[in-house]
């Protein structure tokens, strides 16, 4: 099972039990939810699948596990000061979610971070106001006057509210309004950093980055601030160069530019209190603990004694206190609490059946191809291949002139199959095989279809090829005998995920197992298999928390997947929520069609159907009934 690198990615919450079934730890401890039973479980409550089940007690977890290593840190470093972590709510803004946060964070003074006007809307209603005015809430993003006017006046209903200016146009919007009613904004800056991102998105630092404010600017409303005396109104200096910083090394340079940074607006008499190291923790999504893009050289400890060292070594050389270590990571909290679970719907194999031959006589070409079929062994199957390919252009050069007919062209086709199979069979025994049988690795890849949008579901796998770990949640005690891509429901090419994680580099296949029906005996890989009574295959992709649900979109229709919320009380579950996926009603709604509407110009066409008796009356009830039907259902295949 190291195929799926599970330890890698998943230690401690992803195990893999004596049933050969994924487990939860959701506590990261003893306790383990077999992830099969689970499933299987909710379907008897009728939630059916694609189910996305956020597991809040990881929440907590993550919570908690990045807290202490900057506890740990700040005891280490014998640093004087304080963490107070706030979570970005751009990540995951799910009402359940937000709000476990807020509860998990009460003990830690754990604050939000919004980043436009409904996100702050979220935040000052979530957020408590702490008495001891320790639990920050940071204003990030573009912001216009209403959304400046409601956070100052949310400062004085007691949130610890801190405006952090992105855009130079925001300070003078703010005076205006500090003047108007009379009070001293909470105010922070985000610099620009000059210390290059990495990966995705790397470009949100340097000169052209899209936020934050360069350094002539920064220095520029440190002089504003001190002609209007309200210097001390400066507190926070924030940078945020990137989610998923996969490398130390980045991570390092940017803490040391922001502590000069830092130390230097106290030096200048702002009245500097937090600094603010945005997020960029990255995840191990492919379990290799590297600096590659779907994983990190580092882990949580190392980001926060980096993070409190580079801070404390700036400071003290100045002898400057220390300041209120703030971090916004949404990734590194958020990702590991969902799994997202969708079965399998058909599978499509590369052909096996070899045609009979020699009943009649056979075209030439296909003489050929059955000779190399029959020829194929250990030395010779690489000058095959060649040669199987010849012959498979020539059928089809054959058949586009007109000399060959529909059922040579099939016979030579599955001819051609079979030497590949032969062929790719002798090569998975071999310790190095030449690079132009590369094709044929890729020839004998499966397709599973799964019930699943990837542009709702898993849109960074689309969007910018994010790779997620992706495995069977059962049958894992079975050695896969498959190696297949996956196409979601949408009539979209790009519908598919055909990169996994891999330890060395992305594989181009999956390790799946074959698709069994409910009558044993039958051949699930002919070409029209007796039966399309599959047993269920389900296929869980993990660490999809974080980004992946807001991000979804409605491609195709396809909409909002039910989610579960497990929450363990002990040594046993409970399902604190279920929140239904979209019904088709709901999905058309969006795009302005009323049900109503729809129902009836459907009716007028069954009545005008039967006026012409072009269906009887029977027929065409059944036909209302079922879209009436259709309309309340889920949207996707049940
Ligand atoms: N803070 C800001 C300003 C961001 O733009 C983001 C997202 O990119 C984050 C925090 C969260 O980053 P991450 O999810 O990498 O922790």
């Amino acid at each position: 099972n190291n195929l799926y690198q599970i330890e890698g990615w998943g230690h401690p919450y992803f195990a893999i039990n004596e049933l050969g079934n994924i487990t939860v730890s959701p506590q990261g401890n003893d306790y383990k939810i077999d992830l099969f039973e689970l499933v299987k479980n909710l379907q008897k409550r009728d939630i059916q699948l694609p189910l996305l089940i956020r597991f809040s007690d990881i929440l907590a977890d993550r919570l908690q596990r990045l807290h202490s290593c900057i506890e740990d840190a700040i005891a280490r470093y014998d640093y004087n000061n304080v963490y107070r972590g706030v979570y970005p709510i751009k990540c995951n803004q799910h009402r359940q979610l937000v709000e476990a946060l807020v509860e998990y964070g009460k003990p830690y003074h754990f604050g939000l971070e919004v980043g436009s006007k409904p996100e702050l809307m979220i935040a000052l209603a979530t957020l408590e106001v702490d008495e001891t005015g320790e639990t920050l809430l940071i204003c990030n993003g573009y912001k216009d006057e209403d959304y400046l006017e409601t956070a100052l006046l949310a400062q004085q209903v007691g949130h610890n509210l801190i405006i952090v200016i992105e855009q130079i146009n925001e300070l003078y919007i703010i005076l205006e309004l500090s003047k108007k009613f009379n009070l001293k904004p909470q105010l922070g800056v985000r610099a620009k950093l000059q210390t290059k991102g990495s990966g995705h998105w790397g470009d949100s630092t340097g000169e052209k980055a899209k936020f934050g404010l360069t350094i002539p600017e920064i220095v520029a409303v440190v002089n504003r601030l001190e002609k209007t005396d309200q210097l001390e109104c400066l507190q926070l200096l924030h940078f945020h160069i990137g989610s998923q910083i996969s490398s130390i090394a980045v991570i390092k340079d940017a803490i040391r530019e922001a502590s000069q940074i830092y130390v230097q607006l106290v030096t200048m008499g702002a009245g500097m209190k937090y600094l603010d190291v945005g997020g960029g923790l990255a995840v191990d999504y492919d379990g290799s603990k590297t600096n590659f893009y779907a994983s990190k050289n580092y882990n949580m400890q190392n980001y926060a004694n980096d993070i409190v060292a580079a801070v404390k070594d700036a400071c003290d050389e100045k002898n400057i206190p220390h300041p209120i270590l703030v971090s916004e990571s949404g990734r590194a909290i958020a990702s590991h609490h969902s799994v997202l679970i969708f079965n399998v719907v058909n599978s499509n194999n590369p052909p096996q059946e070899l045609p009979i031959i020699g009943e009649e006589k056979e075209h030439l070409v296909i003489r050929n191809l059955w000779e190399t079929y029959e020829n194929i062994d250990e030395e010779n199957y690489q000058e095959m291949y060649h040669d199987a390919v010849q012959f498979k252009d020539e059928a089809i050069s054959l058949f586009n002139f007109g000399y060959l007919t529909l059922k040579e062209r099939a016979k030579a086709e599955q001819i051609y199959w079979g030497c590949c199979r032969k062929i790719y069979e002798i090569t998975q025994k071999e310790s190095y095989v030449s690079d132009d049988l590369n094709d044929l690795a890729d020839l004998m890849i499966s397709t599973y279809y799964v019930n699943l949008s990837v542009f709702q579901s898993a849109p960074d796998a689309w969007a910018i090829d994010q790779l997620f770990p992706v495995l069977p949640i059962h049958r894992l005690n079975e050695k896969p005998n498959k190696k297949a891509i996956l196409a979601d429901l949408t009539c979209d090419s790009d519908g598919k995920i055909d990169k996994f994680i891999d330890l060395l580099d992305v594989k181009k296949s999956l390790e799946l197992h074959s698709l069994e029906t409910n009558k044993n005996d039958e051949n699930i890989d002919n070409l029209i298999p007796e039966s399309n009574d599959f047993k269920p295959y389900y296929l869980g992709m993990f660490l999809v928390g974080a980004y992946q649900e807001i991000m979804g979109n409605l491609h195709n229709l396809f909409g909002d997947i039910n989610v579960v919320h497990i929450e363990c009380k002990k040594d046993a579950y409970q399902i604190k929520y279920v929140v239904k996926g979209d019904t088709v009603t709901e999905v058309l709604k969006y795009v302005e069609y009323s049900a109503e509407d729809l129902t009836e110009k459907l009716r007028c066409l069954t009545e005008n159907a039967l006026a012409k008796n072009q269906i009887d009356l029977d027929n065409s009830q059944r036909l209302i009934k079922n879209y009436e039907e259709n309309l309340r259902s889920y949207t996707y295949l049940i």
